[in-house]
């Protein structure tokens, strides 16, 4: 049996009834990333020794009768969150070398619930982009089309998972950075609610918007690894601290009676026609299954995106700051101190130096009130649209991104249009909700389509459910099992 194909959950069973070891399913994954990454670039760093140990480890734990939820399961977390001892750049040639000397609060927990890490995951440096073309390092494929971007900026995050190079993997989303990547791969990423997943340890870059979100091959497996990152931490002054419902035990598939707007902002012009009769078909599958869905507006959502490009550089020009040459990384020597500042920040990468620029003159004296303060005037509005959306219904359908996956090179010149495939998508960051992209179809050149659920505050379990009750009821996440690469 090729253990490779397995959902988390599946594999999750298999090892529990002793029909797998983690160390054999261990060995098969690392076997299958040396043969096929090479064509993928989803991993920056692989830990294929420290996983060969753990997984070991994990196998004579179980052999002594414990369990714990995530027992002996390989899985991989982007580059932008902190694995001590492991060498984690943020995609960045600033970051070249640096090695954390602690976890991420994400990465103790998986620890902490016995996964198996197997490497750090390719990412748009410093997680500024929407197709890991900006990595410093390797360009991510589309595991669909070799030619395609996987999106991003968790661009490695989601093709390790399509391509079976882990069983789910974590990623950020400060703009749609899970949802995107999961929707153009063709599987399951959440963006949980701003606080209900501690960023302790995880590289900045818009600190008001960023936070860790899970992929998965399928819902369930997605809320498995949601269950284990989710939840308080002191550590974060951000972080809620609130229960943390049973996601799995949410996924009841029962949506009969629920309420679910569809915003007619979402469907306007530069919507792929294809992508839009998917979504459209699928808001109709919703309402088979006993939804009562009805049309909503969201009207400051125009707002979003300029509001976004001005809001996350004005963030990213504050947090990229601490990249001096002296705290972090390497340092390239200079003739004096601001001298080799200079030099250093010359190790950013184009995307990088563009948000630094747009950041600080959006914050400059006699310009943070026309930009950076009306950005957030605007936030205010998109956040009541929400607001006042959800005082009606439970959750809102629409397409995740405008298109499919776009070909390599294809946006990498002209970035207002690499900024529109997150038109979509950072409304929400912008808000209190949370959402999910769940795989709803595929266009005529065999490229998968994402339906994005977006939820109110702290309603992870709501979309969990209505994405669980929509994938029972089609088939999309089983042409995952079909996907070959280099097979
Ligand atoms: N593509 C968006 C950006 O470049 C979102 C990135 C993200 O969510 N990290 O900012």
């Amino acid at each position: 049996m090729d253990f490779t194909r397995l959902t988390l959950t599946e594999l999750r069973a298999a090892l529990r009834s002793g029909q797998t070891t983690s160390v054999a399913v261990t060995e098969a994954l690392l076997e299958r990333i040396v043969a096929v990454d090479n064509l993928l670039n989803s991993y920056l760093t692989l830990t294929d020794e420290m996983a060969l140990i753990q997984a070991a480890e994990a196998d004579e734990r179980r052999a002594r009768g414990e369990d714990t939820p995530l027992l002996g399961i390989p899985v991989a977390v982007k580059d932008m969150i902190c694995n001590e001892g492991v060498e984690t750049s943020a995609g960045s040639k600033i970051l070249e070398g640096f090695i954390p000397p602690y976890d991420a609060f994400v990465v103790a927990r998986l620890k902490q619930a016995g996964a198996i890490i197997l490497g750090q995951t390719n990412t748009d440096e410093f997680a500024m982009g929407s197709s890991t073309e900006n990595s410093a390092y390797l360009t991510t494929r589309n595991p669909w089309d070799l030619e395609r971007v996987p999106g991003g900026s968790s661009g490695g995050s989601a093709a390790a998972v399509a391509g079976r190079l882990a069983y789910a993997a974590l990623g950020t989303d400060t703009g749609g950075s899970v949802r995107q990547p999961a929707s153009l791969c063709g599987i399951v990423g959440l963006r949980p609610t701003y606080g209900r997943v501690s960023r302790w340890g995880v590289i900045a870059y818009a600190s008001s918007l960023d936070q860790v979100g899970p992929l998965g091959r399928t819902v369930a497996d997605c809320a498995a690894l949601f269950q284990v990152t989710a939840g308080y931490d002191p550590l974060d002054s951000t972080s809620i601290d609130t229960p943390v419902p049973d996601f799995e035990a949410a996924l009841t598939g029962e949506i009969d009676g629920l309420r679910v707007g569809v915003p007619r902002e979402y469907f306007a012009e530069g919507l792929d026609p294809e992508v839009e009769a998917a979504v459209r078909a699928a808001i109709e599958k919703l309402a088979d299954l006993g939804a009562d869905v009805v049309e909503i507006s969201l009207p400051h959502t125009h707002y979003a995106l300029p509001a976004y490009y001005l809001i996350a550089p004005a963030e990213a020009s504050a947090n990229l700051a601490r990249y001096d040459g002296v705290r972090y990384g390497p340092r390239v020597p200079g003739e004096d101190m601001v001298d080799t500042v200079k030099k250093t920040r010359a190790l950013f990468g184009d995307e990088v130096k563009r948000r630094i620029m747009m950041g600080t003159y959006a914050l400059s004296a006699g310009y943070y009130e026309a930009y950076y303060g009306r950005a957030l005037k605007a936030r205010t509005l998109i956040q009541t649209d929400f607001r006042e959306a959800f005082a009606d219904v439970d959750v809102i359908a629409a397409p995740t991104s405008p298109t499919t996956a776009f070909r390599l090179g294809e946006r990498t010149d002209d970035p207002l249009t690499m900024y529109l495939s997150d038109v979509l998508t950072v409304p929400v960051n912008l808000s209190a909700s949370c959402a999910l992209s769940v795989p709803c179809g595929f266009d005529q050149e065999g490229l998968p389509i994402g339906l994005q659920l977006i939820g109110n505050t702290l309603a992870e379990a709501t979309i969990l459910n209505v994405a669980y009750a929509y994938e029972q009821a089609t088939e999309w996440h089983q042409e995952l099992k079909r996907l070959e690469i280099g097979d």
